[in-house]
């Protein structure tokens, strides 16, 4: 089997080599068993020298590809090119900065031998803040009720993939990616096992609270549209209790005449009204923003440098195809 390991890097200067190290070991050791390894980096527009180094990794090691894009894509695009240059039987997404063990990846393998398709090493939240733990876990226990894939806490892009389901998850070509969700939607039988957290060693994750919060509702909104179903169901709920109360405060008007003090209701209906409003129009709105970005069918990234193409045959990367044909 080919292994192609897959790593996107944004200003990771300082632990890529090292990285590339540890997985060359990992290779050294897969060797015996009869595995290849490939490994497809993807500097996502890195500021520091990221591309230098990876250039030297690659006239170090001939089986070391890179993808650099001319800014910054984002994770989820650097991915999205990184399966698309992997030419590996099996894939091995993991991170650059370390927090992704490499010394987990034979056992993936074992488990990719034994015909999973996706092998997830899931991370534990250990040595991670109490707050940050507990609001993971209540948003990933709220967001499973809500939308249509399975997502699981800690479970993220630390993963085997078999050819089947790279192929899979390159043929969808939406603008919004969600690979947590992607991953899932695809489905084939799936495994997985815990390890230990790890602690950034250099630089900072590029997370900030905003990122987060965003992040979270992207995989709230990419999976259904449950939150417009949600806003139709409010409003008939309100347009009930409008009719109640209506109705009571005319037969109380035609009962006891009509008395006019009801400054406070009247200012409580429509603040709290206007408020529900824009919510639904902002859920709306979120909606219609997706659709706008899907159909200008942009393509996820450009690249400035490469010392290789895209795998061939792949339905990957064509997003010139007209929407409807
Ligand atoms: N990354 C990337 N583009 C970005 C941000 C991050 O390619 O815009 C890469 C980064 O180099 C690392 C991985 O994605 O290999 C995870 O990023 P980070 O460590 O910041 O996230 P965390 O581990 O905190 O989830
Ligand atoms: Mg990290």
């Amino acid at each position: 089997m080919l292994i192609s390991i897959v790593a996107p890097c944004y200003n990771e200067e300082a632990v890529v080599a090292r990285f590339h190290a540890e997985v060359q070991r990992v290779a050294e050791e897969l060797l015996p068993l009869g595995h290849d390894m490939e490994f497809v980096y993807v500097d996502d527009g890195s500021r520091d020298r990221t591309l230098t180094v990876l250039k030297r990794l690659a006239e170090a090691d001939q089986r070391v590809r890179y993808v650099s894009f001319s800014r910054n894509f984002g994770k989820e695009a650097a991915l999205l090119a990184g399966l698309g240059h992997a030419s590996g039987d099996a894939v091995v997404v993991m991170d650059a900065d370390l927090q992704h063990p490499p010394g987990l990846v034979p056992r993936m393998v074992r488990l990719g031998e034994q015909g999973y398709d996706q092998v997830i090493a899931r991370r534990t939240r250990h040595g991670e803040g109490a707050v940050r733990t507990a609001t993971a876990r209540l948003y990933y226990r709220l967001v499973n009720r809500l939308i249509d894939v399975e997502l699981v806490d800690g479970a993220g892009d630390f993963r085997l993939l078999s050819r089947r389901v790279v192929d899979a998850v390159l043929s969808l070509t939406e603008h919004n990616r969600f690979s947590k969700g992607l991953f899932s939607w695809v489905g084939f039988p799936t495994t997985a096992f815990a390890y230990e957290n790890v602690a950034r060693e250099h630089g900072h994750s590029s997370w900030t609270f905003r990122g987060l919060l965003n992040y979270g509702l992207d995989g709230l909104l990419s999976f259904n549209n449950r939150p417009l179903r949600a806003a139709l169901y409010l409003g008939l709920a309100l347009l009930l209790c409008a009719g109640g109360y209506t109705t009571w405060i005319v037969i109380a008007a035609l009962v006891d005449g009509v008395r006019t003090p009801g400054y406070v209701t009247i200012i409580t209906a429509v603040t709290a009204l206007a408020g529900v409003q824009m919510v639904m129009l902002g859920v709306i709105g979120e909606y219609t923003g997706r659709i706008y970005y899907e159909v200008k069918r942009r393509p996820h990234f450009l690249v400035k440098a490469a010392n290789t193409e895209p795998a061939q045959g792949r339905p990957a990367l064509d997003t010139t195809k007209d929407l409807i044909p």
